[in-house]
Parts: structure tokens; C-alpha cells; sequence
């Protein structure tokens, strides 16, 4: 009878034509859930943002996906049931990882959400992320299903199974390719992938920031409420579950009614039980904690300003930092991250501070958490993002092959997405060439796979994109004019020099330019300058000081002429160092050019505790100085002249096989006064173009953190909104206005056979010269 009815529902033509009433007799007959059987390349268990961005790169690569996701929404822990603002590298701005952040797939959906949602409105993310997986026709995504078995053919996954209680579906989901991006991992758990859970002791991997018993070995759940003011008096009374005792919680004494949804990241507990199965019991005392906070606040008197405020909104769901970690054919440990120890395989990076919490959470006496940055982001091997032993799983998130302290690194969102677009790449690799995930991880295969990695956007340390494809790299390129760093005008405000600041200058091996710059004094006085470099080319913790100078200044304005006399063995930023004095400021220039910041010698509380990292002893972890730049808009550069010019935003850049900053600005930047910038790709021969790929420069310094934080603009100064690609015959081949995306793909017009073709850039603004990182053409 079961059968009758579901028959009689596929058989309509249109699934909203109504079903005519049928009578179902009370059956002894055991009855069976309605099912579907999908069959896929890739089947992943888990829509957070790892799951999606491995979905969108794989279906993007040409393969067939199932995207099974147990919430309405998709998102995981950035969605609106939990509200997180997705980070990573570039760690809010308070770190030394300069030019940082993510880029692929998670780089475009920041950007996006930047763009319409500058605010971080959850609700939005929401939206952006169904939308960009319902854009992929070679996804399907199933909502709102758990996925609760697997069927295992000797060591590999043949299928999961998966019920939707909305629609009261079983789906199976047979696939040669699976990944767990469950969070708990929930596909590793069932086949019988190794995992670890809880934390290695500091000798199996000498990681001196292995915590000790009473530091606790998980990092707990979290929940989180958003509250609003409204104007009028509300009351509020308390259910009885709230905690009634507030000093149990010992942070009481330092609560605001400001603070909302990821600002309450230390409402933390669940660290000393079972963070898998007693999540349920974690979340009520969540609740409990939530409640008991909000009723202290409206009705202890302590915080009149709350007489008007309301409780909008409470998680439903706590966000789950730690559970399960799966073993690779390598796991990632603390002196990977700390030294940036090369691997070969490497397909990712992270650059968030190792971020460990106290497993007591909320109830601890000591402070929530711990970070220790590196110097530098450290590359992520692919053999931490496939099980060991499963051989058909791919592992993405939360759960990669990393040690509990890396991991308190690896598990941000950002680099989540990152790794995921890694294996959803890899995992289209795979189907292509018929191997499994392990076959990929070394050899051609696994230089094939950076390649397609980098040529989607993916940022890999230490790796040049050499792409014997790209004909651009035979090309003569020829642009109208090149930016030569001579002197930025003092246009813009005096910088109180409160704190040490830094110019950082992309320089070129040998003499260090003079620099001049305006400096205004309340009295006569002194200032100290230094110049200082990284230990490695490719990193910016300015430790070295090549040489420093002390000025004297006059009450007023002064022009200072700085000569170091300092030589660099090797091309790399320095950091012109202006040392604090209460009595002088400089002038600062409104002119933006890709490649070009000032840091400052301060730190941000969110991610740090003070201007110079402390590393205790024997944590293993590096004590250094923080330079971050300010955030956007304030981010700006010094006024200076220089006395040479630094040619380094030459047009050669396009073609070097690096995508942002590094030890050298690595972009084509066009003279300021180049309004209509263009550059000529020139080919002895007639050739066939079908697809041209450029990158812009999207400020990979602005962190965009997705919710809650809201951002002053929607686009990025840099990035080039309108620009056209011509032939030889002046015949337009694309045009684009509004872009705000750094990667952008344009397919050429069939047949199209020319010796040239000419790229033409819009200035973006008058402060702005116009600039890319990349160019690329293939036939
Ligand atoms: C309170 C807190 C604060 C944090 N702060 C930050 C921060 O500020 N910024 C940041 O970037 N990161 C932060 N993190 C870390 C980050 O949120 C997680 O490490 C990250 O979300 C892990 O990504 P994921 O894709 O592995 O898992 P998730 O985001 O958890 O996504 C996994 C998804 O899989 C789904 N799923 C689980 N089981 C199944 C199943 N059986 N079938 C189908 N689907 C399933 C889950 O519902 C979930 O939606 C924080 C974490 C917490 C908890």
C-alpha cells in the first residue's frame, strides 16, 4: 500500500498537482520510510563552510556532487544558527601574516558577502551560501538530513545513508568518493577511520604547548545570544532554569550589555565531558548560562542602561569547536606552524594563532583562552585531508589530520574553506584519472594538483604557478606605464605617533633608498628611526635591525632626510621604523597602491594580549613584535620621498606565477596619472585564445569578517571595477563593469585567432592607480 502512494507521487507530472485522498488499512505489514537512491562522484556529509566550499570547487572541476547538510541552513558554525564571523590568516589584523587572507572559493564568498552585506547581517550569509550552491547544477543539496550510516566495501565507503524527517526521506548516497566535513565526523566515525580525541602529550610531537591535565584536553561548545535596545522599558523574567547564582561565573564583574553574538565567544563549556554525545546536555547548561546572564543584567540594577534592551535572539544549536580528529597519512603539529616547516604536499595554509582553551570554559578562574601566533602563515600538507586508513575518504574542517595544538590553528573558518576547495579539487582529480585520494599526494599527480589549485585561486606558500598552458607567458607584454615609487604627496592627516609605526617599502636587493618624510614637532625634540627586515624574504616580522638614526627636530614642521646606509642582500620589504614620541606626528598620503602598507607597533585584544608576543618557557612558541596595519578605511600609507625610485609594480610581475604580496608586491601597478591603463599581450606568431584569467587586487590585508563586526565599505579601493579585453582589431572581446572579485574568468569568442590582445584597465579612484596581479590566456 506503502508503494502505491509513493508511485502515485512520482508519477505526477507536476509535484504540486494534488495527491487524491487514498485509505491506508491498519497493515501488520512492517512499513518503510519512502527512499531515493542518488549516486554521485563526491558525497559529502556536512554543509559548514568546509563542506560547502569543497562542493562548489568540485562541482565547479566538473564532478558530480551530494551535499548532505542535518540543518536547514547551510554554514555550519558561520551560518545564523550560530552566528560565528568566518577568519582565518590574516586573524582580525592583529598578526604579522601581512596580505593573508583566503583566497578560492572562501575568498569569493567573503568578497560577496562583503559586497551586500557589509553589515553582517547572519541571515545574509545564509542566503549567499545557498545561493552560490544552488548556482552549481552538478551539485545536490540535501537539507535538513542527517546522515546516520555507512556501507563500506573492504577498506573504502560504498554509500551513506541519510533521513530527512522533514519529508520523511531515506536517501542513499552511493559514491566512489566521499568526505567527511561533518564537524564530528560523522563518515569517519561509522566506517572506521583512525581518529584521536583529546590531546597528545607534549613528547609524541616535543609540542611544548601540549596542555596539561587540569588546562584540559577539548575546547568546549559555545551559545550565544544577540540583544537590542528598543527604545522603551522591557522586562524581563528570568525562566527557571537560568543559572540564579552569577558568581559562578567569574567573569561576571566584567559583563556588557554591548556584547553580542561572537564578542560572547568565552560563553564556552563542555571541555571536560564528552563533546560528541553529551552536546545535548552541553547545550542546556548553555541555555542555562545564557538566561541566567541576561536575567543579571536586567535585574540586578547593575547595568541601567539595559532597562530598554531586549533578548532577541539565543543559538538554538551551540557552535562545537573540538571533537574528533582524524589521522592522515601525516599530522600537522605545532612546529609545522611555529617554523614553518616546508612539506612538499603542501595544498593550504593557516596563519590563526594556535588558540587553545581552558576546558572549564565559562566556569574557569583563569583567563577563556590562549593564542600564540607564528611569525608567518605555515603551509598545509594534502596528506593531513585524506583518512589513512579509509581509503576513499577525504577529510575536510575541524576534523583534518592535525595534533589537538595545531588543531587549536587549522579549525578557523577561512582555512576551512580553503582546504576544502583543496579536496574538492583533488576529489575531481581523482575521479578524472580513476585513483584514490593517496595517489595524489606526491609525484606528477600531486604537481598537477597545485597547479589547478593555484590556477582556481588558491594560495599555496613557497609555490610558483609555472603553467606551461598559459600563452600569456609567451607574450611580450607591453603596458602604457608602469608605477615607479618615488614619493607619496603628504595629503592625508598627521599620524600621532602614540606608538611606533612602519612604512613597508618593497625593496630590491642592494642600496637602501633615503627616505624624507614630514614630520610636525609640539616642541623641539628627538626622534629615533630604524630600518628593519624578516629573517626569511617571504614573511614580514620585522626582527632584523639593519640600522637606526636619531633626528633632531624643531618645534613646527620638519622635513627629515633618513640615509640607513643599509644594503639588502635580497629583494623583500623593510620597515621604516618611526619609534613613539608623544610630541611628534608625520604626515600620512591618501595615495593607495597594491603592495604598499604601514603597520603599527600595537596590538589588538581580540587575538592578543600584548604589542610583543611573550612566549613562556618551553612553550616552543616565538616571542616577536606585532606590526599590523590599521583597519580599513584608516589604513593608509606615510607621506615620503625616496631618493631613487623603486621600480618593483613592473608589468613582468604578470607573468612571475605569484597572485598577491609576498616578498615583493608581485602586481602590474599603472602609473597614478594612467587613468585608462592598458597592456599589450603581444605574440610573434597568430594565436588561438579561448580563456583569459585576470586577478585584481581585493585588499588581501581587510580580514571581512562575515557577521557582526560590519565593514565601512562594500568593495576594495584596489580592485579594478571596470576593465575590457580587446583584439588586435580593436574589436571588444569582454567588458566588465561593477566587478569586485579578485579572480576573474572570461571565455574568448570561438575562433578567434590574433597576435594580440589588449587588456584595459579603469583607474579605480584618483588615489588609486590601477592594478592586477595576474594575467593569463589559454588556447
Ligand atoms: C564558539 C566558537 C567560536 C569560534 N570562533 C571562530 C571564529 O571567530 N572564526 C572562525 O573562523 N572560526 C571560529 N571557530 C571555529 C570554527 O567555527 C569551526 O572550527 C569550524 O566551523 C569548523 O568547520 P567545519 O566545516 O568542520 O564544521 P561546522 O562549521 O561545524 O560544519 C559542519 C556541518 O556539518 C553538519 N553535520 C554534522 N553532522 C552531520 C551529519 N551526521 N549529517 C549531515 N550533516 C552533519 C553540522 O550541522 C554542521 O552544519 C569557533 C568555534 C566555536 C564553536
Amino acid at each position: 500500500m506503502l508503494r502505491c502512494i509513493i508511485r502515485l507521487a512520482e508519477t505526477r507530472a507536476n509535484p504540486l498537482d494534488p495527491i487524491y485522498m487514498q485509505v491506508f488499512d491498519s497493515s501488520t505489514l512492517p512499513r518503510a520510510l519512502k527512499r531515493q537512491d542518488l549516486y554521485c562522484d563526491l558525497a559529502i556529509a556536512g554543509g559548514g563552510i568546509s563542506g560547502v566550499c569543497a562542493a562548489i570547487s568540485a562541482a565547479r572541476a566538473g564532478i558530480k556532487v551530494v551535499l548532505v547538510q542535518d540543518r536547514p541552513v547551510l554554514g555550519g558554525n558561520a551560518s545564523s544558527e550560530v552566528r560565528l564571523w568566518i577568519l582565518g590568516a590574516s586573524s582580525h589584523l592583529g598578526n604579522n601574516n601581512r596580505w593573508a587572507r583566503e583566497s578560492g572559493i572562501i575568498g569569493e564568498i567573503l568578497v560577496e558577502n562583503m559586497h551586500n552585506n557589509p553589515e553582517g547581517n547572519p541571515v545574509l550569509v545564509d542566503a549567499l551560501l545557498l545561493d552560490l550552491v544552488l548556482r552549481e547544477s552538478n551539485i545536490t543539496l540535501l537539507l535538513n538530513t542527517a546522515i546516520d550510516q555507512v556501507s563500506k566495501d573492504a577498506e573504502r565507503i560504498s554509500s551513506m545513508r541519510g533521513f530527512c524527517p522533514q519529508n520523511s526521506t531515506e536517501y542513499v548516497i552511493s559514491a566512489p568518493l566521499f568526505c567527511d566535513a561533518s564537524g564530528d565526523g560523522i563518515l569517519g566515525f561509522l566506517s572506521g577511520a583512525a581518529f584521536r580525541m583529546g590531546a597528545e602529550k607534549k613528547e609524541e610531537f616535543d609540542e611544548g604547548l601540549a596542555p596539561p591535565p587540569e588546562y584540559g584536553e577539548l575546547l568546549g561548545h559555545s551559545l550565544y545570544f544577540y540583544s537590542r535596545d528598543t527604545g522603551r522599558p522591557v522586562q524581563f523574567s528570568a525562566p527557571a532554569f537560568a543559572l540564579d547564582d552569577i558568581t559562578k561565573i567569574p567573569r561576571f564583574r566584567k559583563f556588557n550589555t554591548q556584547d553580542n553574538g561572537c564578542k560572547l565567544w568565552w560563553l564556552e563549556y563542555g571541555g571536560r565531558i564528552d563533546t560528541v554525545h553529551d552536546t545535548e546536555t552541553i547545550k542546556m547548561e548553555l541555555w542555562k548560562i545564557v538566561y541566567g546572564i541576561w536575567d543579571y543584567i536586567k535585574n540586578s540594577g547593575n547595568f541601567p542602561e539595559a532597562e530598554t534592551m531586549t533578548l532577541e535572539w539565543v543559538g538554538m544549536i551551540p557552535g562545537k569547536r573540538e571533537s574528533r580528529r582524524f589521522e592522515g597519512d601525516y599530522m600537522l603539529t605545532q612546529r609545522d606552524i611555529v617554523e614553518q616547516r616546508q612539506h612538499p604536499d603542501f595544498v593550504s595554509y593557516g596563519g590563526w594563532a594556535i588558540d587553545l582553551h581552558r576546558a572549564d570554559g565559562v566556569y574557569s578562574e583563569q583567563s577563556a583562552c590562549n593564542q600564540y601566533h607564528a611569525k608567518a602563515v605555515y603551509g598545509i600538507p594534502y596528506r593531513c585531508m585524506y583518512s589513512r586508513n579509509i581509503n576513499n575518504l577525504f577529510l575536510a574542517g575541524r576534523i583534518i589530520s592535525a595534533s589537538h595544538v595545531a588543531f587549536g590553528s587549522t579549525r578557523v573558518m577561512a582555512t576551512c574553506g580553503h582546504n576544502g576547495q583543496a579536496v574538492g579539487i583533488a576529489a575531481a582529480m581523482c575521479i578524472k584519472e580513476g585513483i584514490l585520494p593517496r595517489a595524489l599526494a606526491r609525484g606528477d599527480a600531486l604537481a598537477l594538483l597545485q597547479r589547478e589549485l593555484v590556477r582556481k585561486g588558491q594560495y599555496i606558500p613557497g609555490y610558483r604557478l609555472e603553467d606551461e598552458d598559459d600563452i600569456a607567458r609567451a607574450a611580450r607584454l607591453v603596458p602604457t606605464s608602469e608605477y615607479a615609487l618615488s614619493a607619496l604627496p603628504a595629503d592625508g592627516p598627521l599620524l600621532p605617533l602614540e606608538y611606533p609605526i612602519a612604512q613597508m617599502l618593497p625593496l630590491q636587493a642592494g642600496k637602501v633608498p633615503a627616505v624624507t618624510l614630514q614630520v610636525s614637532a609640539k616642541k623641539d625634540s628627538e626622534l629615533t628611526l630604524s630600518l628593519r627586515i624578516s629573517t626569511k624574504a617571504d614573511t614580514h616580522t620585522p626582527e632584523i635591525i639593519l640600522s637606526e638614526r636619531k633626528v633632531s627636530l624643531h618645534k613646527g614642521e620638519n622635513s627629515i632626510y633618513v640615509d640607513f646606509d643599509a644594503n639588502l642582500e635580497k629583494a623583500q620589504y623593510a620597515f621604516v621604523c618611526l619609534h613613539a614620541n608623544a610630541d611628534v606626528a608625520v604626515k600620512s598620503s591618501l595615495i593607495l597602491v597594491s603592495g604598499l602598507t604601514l603597520t603599527h607597533h600595537k596590538f589588538n585584544p581580540a587575538v592578543a594580549v600584548s604589542a610583543c608576543q611573550q612566549a613562556p618557557e618551553g612553550s616552543g612558541v616565538d616571542s616577536f613584535e606585532f606590526w599590523c596595519p590599521a583597519r580599513r578605511p584608516a589604513a593608509q600609507n606615510l607621506a615620503f620621498t625616496l631618493s631613487r625610485p623603486v621600480r618593483v609594480f613592473s608589468a613582468s610581475n604578470l607573468t612571475n606565477g605569484l597572485q598577491r604580496p609576498i616578498a615583493q608586491p608581485n602586481a602590474w601597478v599603472a602609473a597614478l596619472e594612467d587613468e585608462r591603463p592598458t597592456l599589450m599581450l603581444c605574440w610573434k606568431e597568430a594565436r588561438c585564445p579561448r580563456k583569459i584569467v585576470l586577478v585584481f587586487d581585493n585588499d588581501l590585508d581587510h580580514p571581512m569578517e562575515s557577521v557582526l563586526m560590519g565593514h565601512p565599505e562594500h568593495d576594495m579601493p584596489f580592485c579594478v571595477q571596470q576593465y575590457r579585453v580587446l583584439d588586435g582589431t580593436g574589436r571588444v572581446l569582454v567588458s566588465e563593469s561593477g566587478n569586485h572579485h579578485s579572480l576573474r574568468e572570461h571565455s574568448l569568442p570561438e575562433g578567434l585567432s590574433c597576435k594580440s590582445l589588449l587588456v584595459e584597465l579603469t583607474r579605480p579612484a584618483p588615489n588609486v592607480p590601477a592594478s592586477l596581479f595576474e594575467v593569463r590566456v589559454y588556447e
